[in-house]
């Protein structure tokens, strides 16, 4: 451990990086939460989140995490005894549903392996199978964390379209919001979860769901609500309080405040292009890599990638080894391999998992690059050199390319 002093840095999928600003924005007295500054700052947090999801619907803010969202998502538009479609595509949509299931609603599940998308013809198949149309949601997740694989959310809209069913349609965003574009209004998303600790830069803790018109007509009949998770009373309550069913997360509020505050000064555009422009040089340097030997991309396509996490497999027990190198030599946590081939979910010793979401720039990310480039060449990983020149390349070239 000679080397490990300095500042230590995450490289994993959530939570991410908490930006000095923002920290610095947290460290401060406790507020007045009965009126003046603290009842502005939550409507105008409303307003921006809503300009992140490019959503012009109402929203709702939980002291929470992601799992919090997604039990709030079900219970505000469902009844015990529904259906419900899960698309999976590695492991995320089964923990949505795993809830789904303790809660009394029955869950089929499409799943198309652990490192494709939704296949939208085998989708649109399996709804139009649904004559009765005894499914009530679709539900996905834009960016897999565990396989890393980006869903076609535009796509799964069209297939319920062009199957002419009314189920709504459910997208987890924990991990992709204010990473690549996800258009909550035009790509036709009922209800979309998210969570602050991922794209957002801010400790975890807060939650949210972004609410489309049809799912409050499925509110109405939902007979699985419960007063603290409850849309209406958060949305039209006349009281702040109802806000956040209580005492507001006074803090957190004020980290998002600073969080959105950097991501609109960078402009959404732009903040989807640098993790674009991150992503490409992780996959740049895991192709270098596996020149020689066994390290790869989990998702083959570049099209069907998350720009926020990259999976990335090794020979048996060499992940493992890897991350734990990084973590002991280098202060450097990457993420764990989750397990792709089983419904129960351990840990997997041939991923790991590299999270480039949020506050990142290339010389954070070259420096987890050069970290697992020296666990692989100090482990005797097979693997080829020149993976840190890829990475460096794809930087200054990319930049220089207008957007796309
Ligand atoms: C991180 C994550 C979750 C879970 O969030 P928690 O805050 O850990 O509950 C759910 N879905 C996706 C896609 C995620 O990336």
């Amino acid at each position: 451990m000679i080397l490990n002093q300095g500042r230590d840095h995450v490289s994993i999928p959530g939570p991410s990086v908490i930006p000095e600003r923002v920290l610095s924005a947290m460290h401060r007295p406790a507020p007045n939460i009965y009126e003046g500054e603290m009842v502005d700052l939550v409507n105008g947090l409303f307003d921006d989140l809503n300009h992140v999801a490019r959503s012009s619907g109402d929203a709702v803010m939980y002291i929470g995490n992601g799992h919090a969202a997604w039990e709030a998502s079900l219970t505000n538009t469902l009844s015990r005894g529904d259906t419900v479609l899960a698309l999976v595509t590695g492991r995320f949509t089964r923990g949505w549903t795993d809830q789904a299931e303790f809660m009394g609603i029955t869950v089929e599940n499409l799943d198309f392996g652990p490192d494709k998308p939704v296949d939208l013809a085998v989708l649109l198949d399996a709804l139009k199978a649904d004559k009765k149309q005894r499914i009530k949601a679709v539900l996905t997740v834009h960016t897999d964390t565990a396989s890393s694989v980006c869903n076609d959310i535009a796509g799964i809209r069209g297939a319920l379209d062009e199957a002419g069913h009314p189920a709504l349609l459910m997208v987890d965003c924990i991990a992709s919001l204010a990473c690549e574009r996800f258009e909550m209004d035009s790509w036709g998303v009922d209800v979309m979860v998210a969570a602050c600790q991922k794209g957002l830069m801010t400790p975890p803790g807060l939650c949210f769901t972004f609410i489309g018109k049809k799912a409050w007509d499925f509110y109405k009949d939902a007979n699985l609500k419960t007063p603290y998770w409850d849309w209406d009373r958060r949305v039209n309550g006349p009281a702040f309080h109802q806000k956040f069913c209580g005492t507001p997360p006074t803090h957190h509020l004020y980290g998002l405040r600073e969080a959105l505050d950097m991501i609109i000064a960078e402009g959404l555009e732009s903040v989807w292009r640098r993790h674009k422009i991150l992503a490409h040089a992780v996959w740049a340097a895991v192709d270098a890599w596996g020149e020689k030997g066994a390290i790869q991309c989990q998702v083959a396509d570049p099209a069907e990638r998350s720009l926020a996490v990259t999976t990335i497999k090794t020979a048996d027990g060499e992940a493992a080894a890897i991350r734990q190198w990084c973590a002991d030599e280098a202060g450097v946590t990457l993420g764990v391999g989750l397990d792709l081939n089983t419904a129960i979910g351990g840990q997997s010793s041939s991923l790991f998992r590299i999270g480039h979401m949020g506050h990142l720039n290339p010389p954070m990310l070259m420096g987890t690059l050069g970290a697992a480039d020296s666990a692989m060449k100090a482990l005797g990983v097979e693997h080829a050199s020149g993976a840190l020149d890829a990475a460096s390349q794809v930087l200054a070239r990319m930049v220089a390319v207008p957007a796309d």
